[in-house]
């Protein structure tokens, strides 16, 4: 049976005009699922029990299966969702006082391998399609119990088309991150049709402004991306040379350091009121000296940056440390006094492995051989992406 999530407005309208239904029922059902979350047909009230029993003789809007769900002592929560073909992805949430981010996976595992991730270092890699992603945010939504739940607050807007959110109060799914596993702008149109249907009016309704995506610096796409989704934009820079980045951001090779600040320079939509965002993990030894800090000011000249430095999260098998906490302010106050925004992400989730980078379907102890086996899996995919010979 056909899942009614992710087809876009038009597409849901053209699926119940085969079964006889005109436009209005598909804005019914559109505002059901996604404005007040039904998980079945049958609590679709305003629509006639013929109708209902039609929908759910051909279709579902089921969520995908739990096979686990933590939370952390700070209020993280993470799910790992087993698709019906039986792959995993995990979600995380990250409440804060006023607000809180939903950090949604692209891909399940990523084809890319930088070295201080856990998820480039699973073998299976598939892309999501746009129902699994937009379900992510709906499956969320339903544990944090964040659907309206009368027809008096439905929001402003036409289905499909991205709306003004509703002022809403008490609400901790807030933001979107694409920050999940997988490389976002490997699998470009799913996502992009996924966050249309995230922003749509009479929908879940996040704005733009509140959906920021990461990418590990896929050039081609960068423009692309501003012009038609206009969300915010993060960039894994990690290191301030090729030679580094070579090494520990693979997908450097086919898209060197000025290339990628190029795209981020001419990126539609950024601006001294819209930053982008450039992402710098912190990696004991490795890229977080003074020298960088001040390498790392140059390099961004002229460009409306801001820096997000992210402590290193550890996993099993994992080859880097993180600094001392003293260490990574110090750099901080380096690009601080050149007069960028440089926060420090708290690590979130850390002790339920749901901190950035430690996402990967099955937890793991490794043996040096397994290790070894990890170094092998990751050098054929290099090969299999052209980055190394
Ligand atoms: N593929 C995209 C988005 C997912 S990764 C990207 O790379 O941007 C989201 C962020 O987590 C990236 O900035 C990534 O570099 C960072 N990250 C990966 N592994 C990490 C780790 N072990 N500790 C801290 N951050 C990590
Ligand atoms: Fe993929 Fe991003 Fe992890 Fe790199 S950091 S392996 S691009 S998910």
């Amino acid at each position: 049976m056909r899942n009614l999530i992710g087809l876009s407005f038009d597409e849901l309208t053209a699926e119940l005009a085969a079964l006889g239904m005109e436009k209005f029922r598909a804005k019914q059902v559109w505002s059901w699922m996604y404005n007040r979350g039904a998980r079945d047909f049958a609590a679709m009230s305003d629509l006639s029990k013929p109708a209902r029993e039609k929908l759910a003789d051909h279709f579902t809007i089921a969520r995908p299966a739990v096979s686990m769900h933590q939370k952390s002592e700070d209020g993280t929560q993470k799910w790992l969702l087993k698709m019906p073909d039986g792959q995993e992805v995990e979600s995380v949430h990250i409440p804060e006082s006023d607000r809180g981010a939903l950090c949604v996976s692209s891909q399940v595992g990523c084809t890319l391998t930088c070295r201080f991730c856990h998820t480039g270092t699973q073998r299976l890699v598939r892309n999501l399609d746009a129902g699994e992603i937009v379900a992510q945010v709906m499956l969320a939504k339903d544990y944090l119990n964040e659907w309206n739940d009368t027809a008096a607050t439905k929001k402003p807007g036409k289905p499909g088309v991205p709306g003004r959110a509703a002022e809403e109060k008490n609400r901790t799914l807030t933001n979107i991150v694409m920050m999940g596993m997988g490389e976002p702008l490997f699998n470009y149109d799913n996502v992009a049709k996924a966050l249309k249907i995230i922003m749509s009016g009479d929908g879940i309704g996040i704005g733009k402004r509140r959906i920021t995506l990461s990418t590990s610096g896929v050039v081609p796409m960068i423009e692309r991306c501003g012009a038609e989704l206009d969300v915010n934009l993060a960039v894994s820079l990690h290191a301030v040379t090729d030679e580094l980045r070579d090494q520990i951001v693979p997908l450097n090779r086919k898209y060197p350091i000025k290339e990628l600040l190029n795209a981020c320079r001419n990126y539609p939509g950024a601006s001294n009121t819209r930053r982008i965002t450039f992402e710098y993990i912190m990696l004991k030894g490795v890229n977080d000296s003074a020298a960088d800090a001040k390498q790392l000011v140059r390099l961004l000249r002229g460009i409306p940056a801001k820096i997000n430095l992210i402590p290193f999260n550890p996993w099993p098998g994992a080859q880097f440390e993180c600094p001392e906490w003293t260490d990574i302010e110090k750099f901080g106050d380096i690009v601080n006094a050149a007069g960028y925004a440089s926060p420090i992400r708290t690590p979130r989730g850390r002790d339920i492995m749901a901190a950035c980078g430690q996402l990967k379907s099955a937890s793991m102890k490794l043996s040096a051989t397994e290790r070894a086996a990890i170094d092998k899996l990751i050098a054929e995919k290099d090969r299999a992406q052209g980055l190394v010979a």
